[in-house]
């Protein structure tokens, strides 16, 4: 067991949202991403965490910057 950095996992059934960038500055694609976040007790051949709780947010797709932290029930509603 070890603890770890999670990577952002995109959440398919999500809609992209389409905004301007405050990064690159792009009007861009945004789609929804989620990352594991505190201590989580991962076993190597597992992708995700047993235990954890999820950040939320927009990744920009053309510079791959996350652009803005959104609410659980924000991501709920970007769902298709
Ligand atoms: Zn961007």
């Amino acid at each position: 067991m070890f603890i770890t950095n999670w990577q952002p996992i995109l959440i398919e059934n999500s809609q992209s949202v389409t905004m301007t960038c405050p990064n690159c500055g792009n009007h861009a694609k945004h789609q929804v991403y989620k990352q594991a976040y505190g201590l989580a007790i991962a076993i190597p051949f597992m992708s995700q965490p047993l235990i954890s709780n999820y950040n939320y947010f927009l990744l920009c797709s053309i510079c791959n910057n996350p652009t803005k932290k959104i609410s659980k029930e924000e991501m709920q509603s970007l769902l298709k």
